[in-house]
């Protein structure tokens, strides 16, 4: 792995693919600049070498041609304000003016491109437009993990007119050394704990993670399937009979690897999908018929919080109930508890996807995770064992 600490930038014009893709409110503040703060170690490394900066991203999912409505031009300001510098910026498609300014960049300049979406040959992974792209600069560097499992022009393509000249972004290569550390290398007794709302979306990460944990931590909608599959009565809980036959498969191997598999003993369950409903707790296999499950109960937060703090790693992707409602959000903050005092006496622990992170985050309690992914899709397909093609571009 080659990254941008590897190598003098000094009077190079560096092509950065960053993920700019940040959440932004109807009039186009942004509500969480995290994406943006992750990028600016690598940014600064390249200006600190005295080589210019030319960043590329997508934001939200624009039809093909220009439309304001998905302009990068809100990540400007803040850009600007982290660098203390201004930013060179042209709101027009790809085409003679931004290649013009980005030919006049001097040492110490940063250029953002406008939303590469705008042009649909980006995510046709089009080889002429990347190949239009890169005689923008010299050097090419990519730090977009959450990008990292799309082959895009911009995440993959792209990096083959750049052969000797490509670089793993400081994001990206942290992201790579802390994945791998999980994945591979991980201190014992190592939990994986599993969330969210539909298994089939985690059937493949659970498949790969049932050879390499000693404990599986099962909560979120997903469980149900796993009761059913159980001979549980789940009532009106999320339940994928698509997905049975699979779940028992990991049962079964998870038996056969001797690996630890904790289902939630006790459910809190709700005779409506809303935070003032009815609810109350019981045996997670004995759902009443029109109760759901929406979270794990008081029973299965104190088994999985001592399972988590006699782990030397956790491995944490999806929330434990629809925590977006106080009713049905103890169970996701425990964990978050667990996890956060386990690292605190010494065990290494990475969190990844939107939902458990935006949980974490309105816990105030990110900064007590080892290490915090910037990765969805991205960080689930890397935990399947899938060869990302932002990561394998750079590597061949
Ligand atoms: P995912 O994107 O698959 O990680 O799922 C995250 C979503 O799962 C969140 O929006 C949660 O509200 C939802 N979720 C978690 N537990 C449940 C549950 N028991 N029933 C329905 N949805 C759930």
């Amino acid at each position: 792995m080659k990254t941008i600490a590897d190598v003098n930038l000094k009077g190079k014009k560096v092509l950065v693919r960053v993920d700019f893709n940040v959440p932004l409110t109807p009039d186009k503040k942004i509500t969480d600049e995290t994406r943006i703060k992750e990028t600016i170690p690598t940014i600064r490394k390249i200006l600190d070498d005295g080589g210019a900066v030319i960043l590329m991203s997508h934001l939200g999912r624009p039809k093909s041609g220009f439309d304001p409505e998905f302009s990068m031009a809100p990540v400007v300001p803040v850009l600007s304000r982290m660098l203390n510098k201004d930013i060179v910026f042209i709101p027009e498609l790809f085409g003679s003016k931004v290649k013009e300014a980005a030919a006049a960049l001097n040492p110490g300049d940063v250029m953002l491109l406008e939303n590469l979406r705008f042009h649909k040959e980006e995510e046709k992974a089009d080889k002429n437009f990347a190949k239009e792209v890169a005689a923008l600069g010299d050097v090419y560097v990519n730090d977009a993990f959450a990008t990292a499992h799309r082959a895009h022009m911009s995440t993959a393509i792209i990096a083959e007119f750049f052969p000797g000249n490509k670089y793993f972004g400081f994001l990206l290569a942290n992201e790579k050394i802390y994945l791998d550390k999980v994945l591979h290398d991980a201190r014992r007794p190592f939990t994986a704990i599993i969330g969210g709302a539909k298994v089939s979306t985690k059937i493949p990460v659970l498949k790969n993670l049932v050879g390499k944990v000693d404990n599986l931590i099962i909560g979120g909608g997903m469980m149900f399937t796993f009761m059913n599959a159980l001979g549980g009565a789940v009532g009106k809980s999320l339940f994928e009979p698509d997905c049975l036959e699979q779940t028992k498969e990991i049962l079964n191997e998870a038996m056969y690897r001797s690996v630890n598999l904790y289902l939630p003993i006790d459910a809190v369950i709700s005779d409506a999908f809303a935070n003032d409903a009815n609810t109350k707790v019981c045996p997670s296999n004995s759902i009443p018929g029109e109760w759901k499950g929406l979270d794990i109960g008081p029973k299965s937060r104190a088994k999985f919080a001592e399972v988590i703090y006699n782990s030397q790693t956790i491995l944490w992707n999806g929330p434990m109930g629809v925590f977006e409602m106080p009713a049905f959000s103890k169970g996701t903050k425990a964990i978050a508890i667990a996890v956060a005092n386990a690292t605190l006496k010494g065990s290494f622990s990475l969190l990844g996807g939107g939902d458990s992170v935006a949980a974490v985050n309105e816990y105030n309690l990110c900064d007590m995770f080892s290490y915090v992914s910037t990765g969805g899709g991205a960080m689930l397909e890397y935990m399947e064992g899938l060869e990302l093609p932002g990561i394998k571009a750079l590597m061949e």
